[in-house]
This record gives C-alpha cells, sequence and structure tokens, in this order.
C-alpha cells in the first residue's frame, strides 16, 4: 500500500536499502516503514480513531532509528507531528504541549518516567504511550490506516527561540516536500550519499535538511546520538561519508580537536575527509576564520546557506560555482529574494543594506494558534524575514544581522553587530566574541562586546582592544564596553543568544 504521504511514498522505491544506521543497529527502508506502520495503527488503537485527522502528537526519542519511525507513524495515523526536544528542560516541554494542545505523548521505554508526570500536570492531560519499541511488527499491507493528503498539516517545530519565545512553525506534507526537494536538487543528493547526523532533530536544520533529504533520496543516514568531537573525526577519518551538514559551533569544536592532535593522526583525518563532496554549515553566520581553517584542514570550502523554521532554506553558496567567505549565496530555485530598505524602498544597490524578504514554494502554513502574528509575517504576500543583509554584483547576499539584536543603532549609525565580531576574533587574545547594542542615554545603543578570552588566561583590557581594532573599524564601530565572560550563553543549535548578553550589561553597569 502506497502512502500519499509525498516522504513515505518515495521510500517504497528503496526498500531494501539501508536508511539509517544508529549506535543499536542498521535498518532499511523496508524496516522504516513496517515499524513506522505498526506505530501509526497502535496510535490508531489507543486513541480510538480511525484517523487522528490533526491531532498534535508530541514525542520524544534518542536521535536514533525509533526517532525516524515514531515521526512516521505519527504520520500514517494522520496526525500532526510536535518533537520534543530531549535537552529541553521541562518549562519548555510543557510550554510546548499546552501551545500545541497534544492530545497524546509518544516516546520510547527510556523517557517515560521523565515524561509521566508532564503527562497528568499540564493544562491539559495527554495520553502518553510509550512501549514502541516493543510493538509487533505489522507488515504494511496489512496495516488498516487512513488515507493522509498531503495537503494536511504534519509537523509543528519551534524556532530557536534565540531573540524571542519559540513559535510553533507548521508545515504541511506539500511545503516539507517542497522545502525537500528544493535541497536535494540544489545540493545533488543521491542514493549513494551517505551522511552523518549529529544535530537536534527538533529543528529544520536536523530534521528537514538531513534526515528528510536523506530518507528521500534512498540515502544513508548515521545517526549519532550525541555530538562528540572525538567519534565524529573517527567517522570522518574512515572515508565513508559523503555528506556532512552543522552548525559553526560544531565546525569550531572539530577544529579545536584537531588542533590538539599529533602529525600522523592530522595526516588520517584529512585524508578521511577526501570521501566528503559536500559540507555545509548554516543556521548562525559562519566566521571566515572558521571557513579557512576548515578549508585548510580539509581542502573543502564549507557552503554556506541560509533560512530559518518559517521559510525552510532560502539563500544558498552553489554546489558548483563560486562560494564566497562570508556570502550566504544566492536564492535557491524557486525561491524569490527582496531586499528592503528602512523608508520601505526596494533596494538595488550593492552597498545599502535592506531587509530579507522570501517568497517561496517552502513557506510555512502558519505559526500554531497565532493567526495575528502570522498575518504580521507578510507585507504585500512577501514574508519579511527580520534578517538585514546586502546584496553584492554578483547578486551574492551578505548577512548583517538581525534586525531586532544584530543591528545596533549608536549615535545616528547603524552597526552591523556580525561585522565587528569578524573583525575582533581576529584579535590573537579572543577566542569567541558577541557585540551587542545596550540601550544607553547617551548614544541610544552602546556598542558593547562579550568576549571569551583566547587560552583563557590572557587578559585583554578594553583600551588595548579598541587601539587595535582602529586599523580595521571606523571609530563608531568600535565597542566602548567590554565584559569578559568563561562562555557565550547559546541554545540548543548553539546560537548566541544575544538579549541575555545585553541583560548581563545592564546589570553590570547597576
Ligand atoms: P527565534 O525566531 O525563536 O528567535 P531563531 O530565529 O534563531 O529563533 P530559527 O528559525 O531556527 O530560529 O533560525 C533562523 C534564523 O537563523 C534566521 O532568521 C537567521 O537570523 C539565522 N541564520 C540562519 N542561517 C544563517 C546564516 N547562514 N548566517 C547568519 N544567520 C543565519
Ligand atoms: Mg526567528
Amino acid at each position: 500500500m502506497n502512502s500519499l504521504i509525498p516522504l513515505i511514498n518515495q521510500a517504497y522505491q528503496y526498500k531494501n536499502k539501508v536508511a539509517i544506521i544508529d549506535e543499536n543497529g542498521t535498518y532499511t527502508y523496508e524496516q522504516l516503514l513496517e515499524v513506522s506502520a505498526s506505530i501509526a495503527q497502535h496510535l490508531l488503537e489507543q486513541t480510538g480513531k480511525t484517523d487522528l485527522n490533526e491531532t498534535r502528537v508530541a514525542f520524544m526519542a534518542m536521535p536514533n532509528f525509533y526517532y525516524a519511525a515514531i515521526q512516521w507513524g505519527i504520520w500514517q495515523a494522520g496526525g500532526i507531528a510536535v518533537p520534543l526536544g530531549i535537552s529541553h528542560p521541562i518549562p519548555e516541554i510543557e510550554y510546548i504541549l499546552d501551545d500545541t494542545q497534544a492530545e497524546v505523548i509518544l516516546t520510547t521505554h527510556l523517557y517515560q518516567d521523565f515524561l509521566a508526570p508532564l503527562a497528568q500536570n499540564s493544562q491539559s492531560r495527554h495520553l502518553l504511550i510509550s512501549n514502541v519499541e516493543t510493538l509487533p511488527r505489522q507488515s504494511v499491507a496489512s496495516a488498516k490506516l487512513p488515507e493522509v493528503p498531503a495537503s494536511r498539516r504534519a509537523l509543528i517545530i519551534y524556532t530557536s527561540g534565540t531573540t524571542n519565545r519559540p513559535k510553533g512553525v507548521v508545515t504541511t506534507h506539500e511545503i516539507i516536500r517542497a522545502q525537500i526537494t528544493s535541497l536535494t536538487t540544489a545540493w545533488g543528493w543521491t542514493e549513494h550519499d551517505a551522511i552523518l547526523h549529529t544535530l537536534p532533530l527538533h529543528h529544520v536544520h536536523g530534521i528537514i535538511n538531513i534526515l528528510y533529504c536523506s530518507l528521500w533520496s534512498g540515502a544513508r543516514c548515521e545517526m549519532m546520538s550525541k555530538f562528540d568531537a572525538q567519534k565524529v573525526w573517527d567517522r570522518f577519518t574512515q572515508g565513508e561519508l559523503t555528506l556532512f551538514m552543522a552548525v559553526p559551533t560544531v565546525y569550531n569544536r572539530l577544529i579545536e580537536f584537531w588542533n590538539k592532535a599529533d602529525r600522523t593522526q592530522k595526516t588520517a583525518m584529512s585524508e578521511g575527509l577526501k570521501s566528503m563532496r559536500l559540507m555545509v554549515s548554516g543556521s548562525a553566520a559562519l566566521p571566515v576564520s572558521v571557513l579557512l581553517k576548515w578549508k585548510e584542514i580539509s581542502g573543502q570550502t564549507l557552503l554556506e546557506r541560509y533560512g530559518m523554521t518559517e521559510i525552510g532554506m532560502a539563500i544558498s553558496n552553489p554546489l558548483l560555482g563560486e562560494r564566497k567567505p562570508g556570502y550566504i549565496g544566492r536564492p535557491l530555485p524557486g525561491v524569490e529574494v527582496q531586499l528592503i530598505g528602512e523608508d520601505g524602498e526596494l533596494i538595488t544597490g550593492p552597498d545599502d543594506m535592506g531587509e530579507i524578504r522570501v517568497k517561496s514554494p517552502s513557506l510555512f502554513l502558519e505559526y500554531w494558534g497565532k493567526e495575528v502574528a502570522t498575518k504580521g509575517c507578510y507585507d504585500d504576500g512577501w514574508f519579511c524575514t527580520g534578517d538585514i543583509a546586502v546584496r553584492d554584483k554578483d547578486g551574492y547576499y551578505r548577512i548583517l544581522g538581525r534586525s531586532s539584536v544584530d543591528i545596533i543603532k549608536s549615535g545616528g549609525y547603524k552597526i552591523s553587530a556580525l561585522e565587528v565580531e569578524e573583525v575582533l576574533r581576529k584579535h590573537p587574545k579572543i577566542a569567541e566574541v558577541a557585540v551587542v547594542g545596550v540601550p544607553n542615554d547617551q548614544w541610544g545603543e552602546q556598542v558593547s562586546a562579550a568576549i571569551v578570552a583566547q587560552g583563557r588566561k590572557k587578559a585583554i583590557m578594553l583600551d588595548e582592544l579598541r587601539e587595535w581594532a582602529q586599523e580595521f573599524l571606523s571609530k563608531y564601530k568600535i565597542p566602548t564596553a567590554m565584559m569578559v565572560v568563561n562562555d557565550l550563553p547559546r541554545n540548543a543549535m548553539g546560537k548566541v543568544t544575544k538579549p541575555s548578553i545585553v541583560r548581563q550589561f545592564q546589570q553590570k553597569s547597576k
């Protein structure tokens, strides 16, 4: 029995191929179809329904075969899948359960004790189903499953919560298909690809760009339960992988690990990376220093791309052709992009900054339960991203940051925090840096830098930093406040949560 759900239907043609390898075993596409059909049937039996018809089913599982099987099971029963991150703190999970009004929580034995109190406590009661690993296998043909149209709501993914409370982004099976096909075409996925997966699965990068693109292509996805630089390098060194996708902090940690290896190890590590046909970075700005170092290690120029939960991937450096350091590339096929200046004017010149606005088949359907917020994202049919960029003469976009936290308005100037960070990162005493605008009576906002010192011990003073920076930055862009911290605050995607840095500066000056 084929399915009307595009991603699941696609899997029938790869039945005997390996779909997923995890720490417990190797699973074919047929096994994925069978186990997910069993889960779907069980869900229907437990809820007493013949079609879940957009019931929200929240689920929590290790990033392994069962994660994919549970997720497909929810779809095959007609429900909307709501992934819960395994690292989410309890209030965050309660927020998602309440916000989506999930009726069912699906999990494995691993999380049943953790989730049981939540199934009772939150505003509405949830049915907890936790024995999915031991269900009797159902042949796909014998399972009595509803016909789920591709237009049905499929997934609610929460935004990363970098700037505010996470918002539940709804996509249909059709939209997911558009997001997948856009990427698999642009990046040349085939069934011969093998990708190593180390990212959280409750965000678009991990679930769409890696897991679904792999399953759509008939490729092999190796799921690692947790990012571990040693284990990742071990897999790289075996030279069996063709693809890797990660956030900049992951590349940074892989570089740190590489730096500590001896010369023979380094040679083997670099050698192993020769099997890679493409390595991608996204979700946050890729520092040029990381791109250059990675090139030195691997010979590979990282492909940087840009997207968000609401729009899928929109702009990407090319698979073939020039990948410009510091740039996110050009619009993906089928995606229209405009830059709109502060006064609503269309930006055409290469030096003027504007907000990225997008029209694309990959756009989300709505924020769950937030009609006003959904409408508020659009202007004249264009989705307003809130990200500020410039476009060069070749049509390549360069991100200057989010209008809300990265574009600092100080003394009448508009300053890109990302540009200042890129410069400060070159200072030998600086390991990591985040630049923010702290509200200030005199300047409007004060350019302020939170710094993690290189080697942790080397002291760095503001005066010294300011003097050094004069060579690279106009005076008004140079930070006038500085704070040395042990670590930058980051969310599950490794993104720096700038509002909390602003609060730290404000507390410090009290
Ligand atoms: P929230 O919306 O909850 O504040 P978030 O915007 O971080 O969180 P996501 O949808 O996961 O949630 O991330 C999308 C954002 O990530 C984009 O709007 C953009 O600011 C940033 N981003 C993605 N790719 C890049 C990139 N290559 N360079 C710079 N920023 C990027
Ligand atoms: Mg956002």
